[in-house]
């Protein structure tokens, strides 16, 4: 990505955002405000434990399916200021139309979120900022659902235009059309980018929305933390197997509490720690490609060899004995590795079709027939 110099984004640290604000910012609460007593008991909960400053809610859900619960709407407006009077956390939900913002500025609600099918939508975020416009009020952006780094700073550059100053980010993951262990996939190069374009933005970690799961939670906050991030949006209910939204990922006042106490924070570096650690992360990989790509020009160099001896002694190019040798030697160094098993036989498939590329071509060169470019060979079947 270019350098940030012509982005219209020029974000203040929590530092800069007054009292109260420091890392790491831990947020937690309910998916969706259902009801005022789960709200009460989910928000008493977690001031008991001491490890959050901001109570999130969602007032208003987004849901993919019509029929599915969307909230309890503005009549929980009175119950974050209960929840604010009774036990000192800060409030905040998501806001997607003119309107929520309105009844949240009314209500004294502390921070506001974008979520994610909002953020994609230039005209929905215009009117949100439009409608903040001179309002001193801190507002987190969620990534938009498709991986578009543009889409989220476009978003706040947007907010930034209205003169909203405390603004942030916050990375929940991206859909995405392969599978992975994970309800979205964390694309964790996606806020290291923004990180290394601009430093001072504070990003937290949503690894509830990530995970989708209540034991994936652990493995991807402290994923979150150990890239520096600058604090956690985490779902807890007080009864999370029988919310209206989101039960699997929702986690008791008490397991949050131990989830926090069982994740480390690491110390965050004087100078921008995650731009610097970027660098030296981007050589050795830069090093490591350089080095793939040179051994594989070595190994077709090879290959054509064995190609022109193979033609000089009338020997068939493909030999399907040897190649399963080959590709079970690899597997099981692969599995030892962590490498996945679809990845190396996708990889070593790929590999295989351009040595018999080499190998053919030179074929079709000494018999004068002219190679017809990349023969299309079965992903799986005759050259094994
Ligand atoms: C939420 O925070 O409950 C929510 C709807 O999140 P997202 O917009 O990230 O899907
Ligand atoms: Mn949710």
């Amino acid at each position: 990505m270019p350098g940030s110099s012509h982005y219209a984004l020029h974000p203040h640290p929590f530092s800069q955002w007054g009292a109260g604000f420091q890392q790491p910012l831990l947020i937690a609460g309910p998916c969706s405000a259902e009801t005022e007593e789960q709200v009460m008991a989910t928000a008493k909960g977690i001031a008991a434990g001491g490890h959050a400053t901001v109570f999130r809610a969602g007032l208003w859900k987004p849901r993919t399916r019509p029929g599915a619960f969307e909230g309890a709407g503005a009549q929980a407006l009175p119950w974050l200021q209960r929840v604010k009077a009774e036990t000192g956390l800060l409030t905040m939900t998501e806001v997607a139309t003119t309107e929520h913002v309105e009844a949240c500025l009314k209500a004294g609600v502390d921070m506001l979120w974008i979520g994610a099918r909002t953020t994609p939508n230039p005209f929905s975020v215009q009117e949100l900022a439009d409608a903040l416009r001179g309002v001193d009020i801190p507002v987190f952006v969620k990534n938009p659902i498709n991986p578009d780094l543009h889409l989220w700073i476009g978003a706040l550059e947007r907010l930034e235009g209205a003169g909203l100053k405390r603004l942030a980010a916050i990375h929940r993951g991206f859909s995405w059309f392969e599978r992975t262990p994970y309800r979205n996939s964390p694309m964790w190069e996606f806020p290291i980018r923004l990180k290394a374009a601009f430093p001072d933005l504070e990003i937290i970690g949503d690894p509830s929305h990530i995970a989708g799961s209540r034991d994936k939670l652990g493995t991807i906050a402290q994923q979150a933390l150990d890239l520096g991030l600058s604090g956690l949006m985490v779902e807890v209910h007080s009864d999370p197997a029988h919310a209206c939204s989101d039960a699997e990922q929702q986690i008791s006042p008490e397991a949050y509490a131990e989830l926090i106490q069982s994740l480390i924070f690491r110390q965050a570096l004087p100078s921008a720690p995650m731009a610097d650690r970027l660098e030296e992360l981007r050589d050795l990989i830069d090093q490591l490609d350089e080095e793939i790509v040179q051994k594989l020009g070595s190994r077709m160099d090879i290959a054509e060899r064995i190609g022109e001896y193979k033609r000089e002694h009338n020997v068939a190019i493909m030999q399907p004995e040897r190649w399963e040798r080959i590709m079970r030697r690899q597997l099981a160094l692969a599995s030892h590795l962590g490498l996945g098993e679809q990845f190396l036989k996708e990889f070593m498939d790929a590999i295989h079709r351009e040595s018999i590329r080499r190998q053919t071509s030179e074929q079709d060169e000494s018999s004068g027939v002219a190679s017809a470019g990349v023969p299309q060979y079965p992903a799986i079947g005759l050259d094994r």
